[in-house]
Formats: C-alpha cells, structure tokens, sequence
C-alpha cells in the first residue's frame, strides 16, 4: 500500500468511528418527489425541488430545443465564446425577479459565493459572516483574504460589536449571511443588518438559495443577491443579482467565472422555462411553506419558518437510527452530520415540496411525532426554537 492509501485509510477508518462516514447512494429521480434507492420507492424529504420543476414537461422541452439549437456544453469560458444568447436572456430576467439592474449567472451557487468575496474584497478589508452559513461562504470569505469575523448565528449586536473592535482602519467591509439557513430552515433578521451595513459603510451580501419569496420588491436594501438556479428552479447554476457597475465588476474579477466553462445551453434554458413558470403561476412559490406549516402543526413543533424544517437529534448515530426508522416507513430523510452542521447537532433535515400530498405529510407527522420525537434513545437538542 501506498503512504497515499494508507492515509486515506486510516482518515476513512476515523470518520467511520465517528458515525461521520458519507457514501454515495444511486437515487433515482424520476419524479417531483418520488425516489427509487436500493430497488425501493421512497417519498422524499430531502430534495431541494422545492416546486417539482427538476421534472416538469415545460423545462424537459426548452432544454432539449436547446440542445438541439446550440448543442451540449458552451465549449469555453463565458468570456471567450462560451457566452450563448441565452444567458443575456436568463441574466435580464434574473435581476428583474430581484428587482436589480443586471445580474451573472455562474457554473454553480457554489462558484458564486467562491467568486464574489474574492471579486469585491481583498487584504485591507473586513468579512463579517454569520457562523451558519454556507460552506461556499466560507470559501469565498477565505479566498479573498480579507479580515474575517464570524458573528453569533443571526445576532445582530454580536455582529455590531464585531463591526465596532474591527470596522476602523479596515478599507470596506462585507457582511455575509443566508436569507434561509439551508441547515436551519430559519431567516436571517436581514432588515437589522441591512441598518448595520447602512451605519458603518458595509455590504450587505445574502444568499438565497432556499428563499422562495419571488419578489422584486423584497429586501431593497440589499446590494448584493445571490441565489441558484439548482434548486427551487430546476436546473443548475448559479447567480449573483446587483448594480450594474457591481456586476462588471465581478465580470472582470471573479475567478471561478472568468476560468471556467460556461453553462450548458440546456440548463440556461431549463432555467428561463421556470422563470417563466414561475411568472406564470406565481401561487405555486407559496406551497412548499404551507406544507412545512402543515407538518411543524401536525408534528406539535414550532411553526415552519421556511420550506426546511430540521429536526435535530445530537450525536451522528441517532440521526442515522432516525433515518433508518423513516426508511422503513417509506419515507428519505437523509441524516445531516458534521461537518455540515456543528458537532453535537446532527439532524435530519426535512426539505418540503409543493408536490408532497397532504396525506403523506400527516403520516410522517404522526410518525416522527410518535417514534422519532419520543423515543428515549435518540435526544432531541432542539428543534428550530
Ligand atoms: C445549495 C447552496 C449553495 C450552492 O448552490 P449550488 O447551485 O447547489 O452550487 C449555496 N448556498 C447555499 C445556502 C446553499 O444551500
């Protein structure tokens, strides 16, 4: 064996004992809602679908009309030919549905968050970031070398109080969080640090890639909007909505934009068909909360703020039990460990979807109610506060 192998031996062995082992499972999707894992049918929880349009009739026939139209992959970088028609299309919807005046679209929400931080600060500034957020987050703040402060998840005077022992002799600061904590399922109190930003020349940046508040005339204090095209649209990819000046900015500096290949012309086009759905039938955007709403009432916890209710459980091992006990029931609700939340507050992470039927909602509230709530062994921390 290789001292390559018996490294990532031993590491797998370590994560293994922790219960922190991860394993890609063949899921398959050929439904809003409906998965098949290991020749069985199961009723997803945890697909970021949010309005079943990964499978709708509407984004299958766009992408394939630009399949054929343009072809497979954009072949180059946006900034040398891999800059379809499509995507200027896709950009001037995009900041209309955030009320901005342009917007850029990138390979991914992850490469946004890596980008912009690194596009907009640099050695003399200063990051705040909430301690929750994203892992695309953190690498974007890391990336741009800048100061970097976390501040207590959603605590707007720690956050000042940060902004007070660091802001002097710092160029320009950045304030970073998530509209809707993917983890959490809570919102960020971004009025209140929207007034931080405002009082000490800061930059408010939110990403909202669980927010399904299509209006443009939500958060107008926020210069900087992120989101992606990857969940509640049905596609992939992802956008930063801002000022013109902002976005030929980050044009010019972002590096995960500038390197790397374009999108696809299918998946530009996907995501224009759900913005168009979306414009068409805006109710739609309302159903994932009122069936989280369902659920948290039926389940006897603390109403959904979001579509993301998380029920947290402590130790690794007891979000693995509860999943296996839904699992048996029919239902996936696939266990979120550490790294991706903290140590102690392993969850499972119900994802809700205006496809679930009321009545299966209720069976799993009647269910996690009786088995997984009550059950001794597995300890609820909490659950949402
Ligand atoms: C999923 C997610 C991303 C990454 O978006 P992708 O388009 O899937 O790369 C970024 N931020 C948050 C908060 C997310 O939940």
């Amino acid at each position: 064996m290789t001292s390559l192998d018996e490294f990532a031996n031993s590491k797998l062995s370590e994560l293994e004992r922790g219960s922190l082992r991860r394993t890609l499972v063949a899921t398959g999707r050929t439904d809003g809602i409906w998965v098949e894992r290991g020749g069985r049918q199961l009723l997803s929880f945890s697909c970021n679908d949010y309005l079943g349009l990964t499978q709708h009739p509407a984004l299958k026939a766009a992408a394939i009309a630009a399949i054929e139209r343009h072809g497979m992959g954009a072949g180059a970088s946006r900034l040398v030919t891999g800059n379809h028609p499509l995507y200027e299309d896709l950009e001037e919807r995009l900041a209309r549905l955030r009320g901005t005046e342009a917007a850029c679209v990138f390979g991914s929400g992850y490469l946004v968050n890596a980008g912009v931080a690194q596009a907009l600060a640099g050695r003399d500034d200063l990051i705040l970031i909430d301690e929750l957020a994203h892992s695309s987050l953190w690498t974007g703040a890391r990336l741009s070398r800048a100061e970097v402060h976390a501040f207590h998840h959603n605590d707007v005077r720690h956050a000042a109080s940060l902004m007070d022992l660091h802001r002097s002799g710092r160029r320009h600061a950045l304030i970073v969080t998530e509209g809707v904590f993917s983890m959490d399922g809570d919102r960020a109190p971004l009025a209140d640090l929207s007034e931080l930003a405002r009082k000490t020349d800061a930059w408010l940046m939110v990403d909202d890639a669980h927010d399904l508040t299509f209006d443009p005339h939500a958060d107008p204090g926020i210069p900087l909007k992120i989101g992606t095209l990857s969940k509640a649209l049905g596609s992939y990819g992802g956008y930063v909505a801002a000022s013109r000046a902002v976005i030929e900015l980050i044009r010019n500096r972002a590096r995960t934009l500038i390197y790397s290949t374009g999108l696809p012309p299918a998946t530009v086009a996907a995501a224009i068909a759900a913005l168009e759905l979306i414009g068409r039938e805006p109710e739609i955007a309302a159903k994932p909360l009122a069936k989280a709403r369902l659920f948290t009432r039926l389940a006897e916890l603390p109403d959904a703020e979001s579509a993301i209710v998380p029920l947290v459980l402590g130790e690794a091992q007891a979000a693995l039990e509860a999943q296996r006990l839904l699992e048996a029931e029919g239902f996936l609700a696939v266990a979120i460990r550490p790294p991706t939340v903290s140590e102690g507050t392993a969850r499972l992470r119900l994802a809700f979807s205006a496809s679930h039927p009321d009545a299966e909602i209720e069976r799993l509230a009647a269910f996690v109610r009786e088995r997984i709530l009550s059950r001794a062994d597995i300890q609820l921390k909490y659950s949402l506060a």
